[in-house]
């Protein structure tokens, strides 16, 4: 149910900029989506199908950017993705690539954005 409520904001968001650009319909709808916000792209298509029946939104297709995971390391500072660095240091995936602490922060991965409406 976590996409339903998610297509919905995403709906009303899109709504509200096309009403402001005097748009009578919406054609495409560009997201940002981390690797970690849970968002499963298929089911919010599905759910947008439903969702804006009856809208100027009916009908317009979601194009999905994901963005990777990002952490920030609590000792160094580094800011990198999971699994990067030397491969001849074992380590987990999610250690710091310079100082191999092993608490990081998450701090990119999680955000689900509207970033631009297509409008006809
Ligand atoms: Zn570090």
């Amino acid at each position: 149910m976590h996409e339903l409520s998610v297509t919905q904001s995403v709906l009303d968001i899109a709504l509200v900029h096309a009403e402001r650009a005097g748009a009578n319909r919406i054609l495409r709808i560009h997201l940002v989506v981390g690797e970690l916000s849970g968002i499963v792209s298929e089911s919010v298509q599905f759910y947008f199908d439903f969702v804006s029946r009856n809208t100027p939104a009916e009908g317009a297709e979601l194009v999905f950017l994901h963005t990777p995971t990002r952490f920030r390391c609590r000792a160094c500072g580094t800011v990198y993705e999971p699994g990067e660095g030397d491969e001849a240091t074992p380590r987990p995936d999610w250690g710091c690539p310079l100082c191999g602490e092993l608490r990081p922060e998450v701090v990119g991965g999680r955000e689900l954005l509207v970033e631009s409406i297509e409008v006809g």
